[in-house]
């Protein structure tokens, strides 16, 4: 039997608890996993001057797989985000986010199959940024004055918004072949062409001719502010969408909220040769150290990681416990339950017990 090497980044807040529920749950589909645990994030900021010190990213060179547990990235001190860093460090152009119904969420619609592909490294996040009374903002405010004859406030602060023919193209052929590999039929790309001209026109551009390209796959495009209507008001409409960086996180967290919550969205951050997976959700810290987080986004992820190593029956093992456990509605978190106050929600290592049980059941040979 193979063995796998996975590195393991637990994380922040939350990150920990979830992240040891989900290795306790794929250890018992009986796949083996050579777990490489590197911490990254707040905590060993101090200790290595660095979020994400060199030695984890070489770990997951190494590894080419890695799980992850979400890392904080404090609002408005100025310290970039870890997760944009690693995203862009590792080359990791695509998140997939599939947001799929599983029977006893309770969620407004019951039969949801979306997937999201979001171009992780260009638009407004990569990181370009003029903070409001620096000598150089003041500058770039002159600057473009003078060159657009449009002016900015002065206590203005910037951020570049980049997007390439090069990103563009390689996302939005991602999202075609995953599209065919995944025996999916429609892709619709998703921007503010009509506002953002040269940025998400180009994009709109790229993607009607890459569509050219692949007449087997439908194509659409929808301005993104409508988007976000139909995804309530006709989610099923869609099948993959493939958006710029920021309305791929944006609609991610909708799209998450049509299936049941952050709780149960998983991610999987894609590149050429390395794949990271996380769920969708923060490290949520109001909640960190309590047992109370639901484990089963970072479950999922876990189960599109066995995909990606090709264990198949782990990953369906796992994925079908899973939603099992849901369907039951005995064995989940607060999220999960009509009332958040619920008193017979259970904890996150409860929910990683249950499961653990109905996977070892399922592994043990009958007797009959
Ligand atoms: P969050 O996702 O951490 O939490 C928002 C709220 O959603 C929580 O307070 C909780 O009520 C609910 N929630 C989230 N995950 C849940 C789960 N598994 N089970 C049940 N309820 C859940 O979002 P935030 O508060 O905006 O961000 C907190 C921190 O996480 C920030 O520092 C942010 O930068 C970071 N973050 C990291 C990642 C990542 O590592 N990929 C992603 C998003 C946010």
């Amino acid at each position: 039997m193979a063995v796998h090497p996975v590195t393991l980044i637990p994380g922040d807040g939350v990150g920990p608890e979830v992240s040891e529920a989900t290795r306790r749950v794929i250890d018992a589909t009986g796949v083996q996993i050579d777990w490489d645990v590197q911490q990254a994030g707040l905590g060993v900021m101090e200790q290595h001057g660095d979020p994400m010190p060199a030695h984890v990213l070489d770990s997951i060179r190494r590894n080419k797989v890695a799980i992850k547990g979400p890392l904080t990235t404090p609002i408005g001190k100025g310290i970039r985000s870890v997760n944009v860093a690693l995203r862009k460090e590792l080359d990791l152009y695509a998140l997939v986010r599939p947001c799929k119904s599983y029977p006893g969420v309770r969620s407004r619609y019951d039969d949801i199959d979306l997937v999201i592909v979001r171009e992780n490294t260009e638009d407004i996040y990569a990181g370009i940024e003029f903070q409001e009374g620096k000598a150089e903002t003041e500058r770039m405010i002159d600057e473009i004055a003078e060159r657009t004859k449009k002016s900015i406030r002065p206590d203005s602060g910037l951020s570049i918004k980049p997007i390439s023919i090069t990103g563009s193209k390689r996302i939005v052929n991602f999202a075609f072949e995953y599209a065919r590999s995944h025996g999916r039929r429609k892709v619709t790309a998703v921007h503010k062409a009509n506002i953002m001209k040269f940025t998400d026109g180009l994009f709109l551009q790229v993607a009607q001719a890459v569509a050219a390209e692949n007449p087997d796959i439908q194509f659409n495009d929808r301005i993104v502010d409508n988007m976000a209507m139909q995804l309530v008001q006709n989610p099923k409409e869609y099948d993959v969408l493939v958006l710029p960086n920021l309305y791929g996180d944006i609609l991610s967290d909708l799209a998450a909220g049509l299936v049941g919550g952050l709780g149960l969205a998983p991610g999987a951050n894609l590149g050429d040769e390395i794949a990271v997976f996380e769920a969708t959700h923060g490290s949520a810290p109001k909640y960190a150290g309590m047992n109370k987080i639901n484990p089963m986004a970072m479950m999922l992820s876990g189960v599109l990681m066995l995909r990606h190593l090709g264990e198949t029956y782990a990953a369906n093992m796992l994925e079908g416990a899973i939603a099992e456990t849901i369907r039951e509605g005995r064995f989940v978190t607060y999220d999960m339950k009509a009332d958040r106050d619920d008193p017979t929600a259970v904890g996150t290592s409860q929910v990683a017990d249950a499961i653990v049980a109905k996977l070892e059941k399922a592994r043990t040979p009958s007797t009959i």
